[in-house]
C-alpha cells in the first residue's frame, strides 16, 4: 500500500490523499486553501484510473477541489449524505463569490453531486480489493474518518477530527485497531485546549452581563458548525434575551435540521433554532441592533458576511460586545480586532469601544487528544498532516520523547510513502 501526499503537507489547506494497493487507487479529500485570495490546489491528479474519491467533510480545505474531477469524468464520491449537501452550499458559494479563475462551473458541482454514494457512519464496504469503514470524526455534522484494510495493511485517515463531546456532536471514535499507520492532522498539535465545559460558562456569563446591562451581543461565527454549536450553548444554559442568526449560517442550519441522525442532542438542536429568530431582510437587521440581544452571523473571521454590518452598527458603544468564536487567521480583520481593538469602518482603521473577547470553541484535537489518538492506534508510522510544519516538527519531538514509534513522518508536498 501506498499513499501519496498532494496537499496539507506542512500547512492547514489543500487536504489530499491518494491511496493505492495492488488492485485500487483512491483519493482521500481534494481541498483548496487561500494565499492572497487566490485558491491554491494540491498537485494535480489525474481522474483515469481513479476508483473513487473519499471525502471526510464539507469544509473547503477538504472538499473545494473536488469538482475539478468532473470535467470529464464521473469518478464516484463516497462520503456521508449530510456532507455533500453542506459541500455543495460551500462551494456554491465559492463559485459565486470568486473574483478569480477557478477551473470548474456549476455543471461540474452538479455532476459530483450526482456521483455520490451516501454512506453511513461506522458503515463497512468493499471497493475492489480494499475494505473501508467511516468512522465519527466528531469534527463538524457528518465528518468522518477512514479506516482502510488493504494489501494486509490497516491504516487510519483522521481528516480533522476532535474526541471531545460538543453540545452538538458525539466525540470521534477512537477505539481503533492496531494499525500500521495513522495519517493524523496537527493543527493545535502544540497547544492545550482549555476545559470545554470552562469555556462555555465563561463565555454564558459573558453574554449575560452584556444582554442585562442593555447591551448586545454580536457573535461572528463559521456558518457551518460553529453558529449552530453556539446557538445549542446559549439555548443549554438558558440565556435571556432574543437570540439571532443571520446569512449563510441559515441554510447550514437547514440542512442540519434535515439530517437528525447527525447530531448528539437532536432535541437540544431542533429547540435551538425554534427559538432563534432568523433575519431575512434589512429592515430585521436593523431592528435587531437596536435592542439588548444576540446576534450570531458570519463570517468567523469577519472578512465578509453580514456581520459586518452587525459590527458597525454596535462597535462603537461600550455597553455592547463582540465575542469571537472562531480561530482567527493572521492579518483578517477578526485577528486584527482582536491584537489592536480596531475595525476597518469603510477604509479606516478606527477603535472598537465594544468588549472584544475570544473563546476557544475548537472544534479539532489539542495536543493532549492527538497524543491519546496516536497511542490508542499503536499505530507503526505516524504521518503528520494538516498543520503549521514547526508546529509539527514540536509535535515529532514530543512523540519522540514519549517513545510511542521512531518512525513518524513529516511529509513534503508530493512525498510518496510506502506502507
Ligand atoms: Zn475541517
Ligand atoms: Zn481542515
Amino acid at each position: 500500500m501506498k499513499v501519496n501526499i498532494l496537499g496539507a503537507a506542512g500547512e492547514i489547506g489543500r487536504s489530499a490523499i491518494q491511496l493505492t494497493t495492488s488492485n485500487s487507487n483512491i483519493l482521500m479529500d481534494y481541498g483548496i486553501s487561500f494565499s492572497k485570495n487566490e485558491p491554491k490546489f494540491p498537485i494535480p491528479l489525474s481522474s483515469k484510473g481513479l476508483d473513487a474519491i473519499l471525502l471526510t467533510h464539507a469544509h473547503l480545505d477538504h472538499s473545494g477541489g473536488i469538482p475539478i474531477f468532473y470535467v470529464s469524468t464521473k469518478p464516484r464520491l463516497i462520503t456521508t449524505k449530510i456532507t455533500v449537501e453542506i459541500s455543495e452550499l460551500l462551494i456554491k458559494d465559492l463559485i459565486k463569490l470568486s473574483s478569480y479563475y477557478l477551473p470548474y462551473e456549476s455543471l461540474e458541482l452538479t455532476n459530483m453531486v450526482k456521483s455520490t454514494k451516501p454512506v453511513n457512519i461506522n458503515d463497512q464496504f468493499r471497493l475492489k480489493d480494499l475494505s473501508i469503514q467511516l468512522l465519527n470524526a466528531g469534527h463538524i455534522p457528518g465528518s468522518s474518518m477512514f479506516l482502510i484494510e488493504g494489501d494486509g495493511k490497516k491504516i487510519l485517515y483522521t481528516g480533522d477530527f476532535n474526541v471531545i463531546n460538543t453540545r452538538m456532536l458525539q466525540g470521534a471514535q477512537i477505539d481503533l485497531p492496531r494499525l500500521d499507520a495513522i495519517i493524523i492532522e496537527g493543527t493545535y498539535a502544540t497547544i492545550d485546549h482549555e476545559d470545554r465545559t470552562k469555556v462555555e460558562r465563561d463565555f454564558v456569563s459573558s453574554v449575560n452581563e452584556i444582554v442585562s446591562n442593555g447591551g448586545t451581543v454580536v457573535i461572528p461565527a463559521f456558518s457551518v458548525g460553529r453558529a449552530q454549536e453556539i446557538l445549542c450553548v446559549l439555548h443549554q444554559y438558558n440565556v435571556k434575551g432574543k437570540i439571532y442568526i443571520d446569512g449563510m449560517a441559515k441554510d447550514a442550519s437547514s440542512i442540519f435540521l434535515n439530517n437528525p441522525d447527525f447530531f448528539r442532542d437532536y432535541s437540544l438542536l431542533l429547540e435551538a433554532h425554534k427559538r432563534a429568530i432568523w433575519v431575512n431582510s434589512w429592515s430585521e437587521r436593523r431592528k435587531a441592533c437596536k435592542e439588548p440581544g444576540i446576534i450570531i452571523a458570519p463570517a468567523g473571521m469577519l472578512k465578509g458576511g453580514n456581520v459586518r454590518f452587525y459590527v458597525k452598527k454596535t462597535a462603537k458603544d461600550q455597553k455592547n460586545a463582540i465575542f469571537l468564536v472562531s480561530y482567527q487567521v493572521e492579518d483578517t480583520p477578526g485577528a486584527m480586532l482582536m491584537k489592536n481593538g480596531v475595525y476597518n469602518f469603510g477604509g479606516k482603521n478606527e477603535k472598537v469601544n465594544a468588549r472584544v473577547k475570544w473563546f476557544d470553541f475548537s472544534s479539532h484535537c489539542g495536543n493532549k487528544e492527538l497524543l491519546h489518538t496516536i497511542k490508542m492506534a499503536d499505530a507503526k508510522k505516524v504521518i503528520l498532516v494538516h498543520g503549521e510544519k514547526n508546529k509539527l516538527e514540536k509535535f515529532k519531538r514530543i512523540l519522540q520523547d514519549e517513545k510511542i514509534t521512531e518512525d513518524i513522518i513529516i511529509p513534503e508536498v508530493g512525498e510518496e510513502i510506502s506502507i
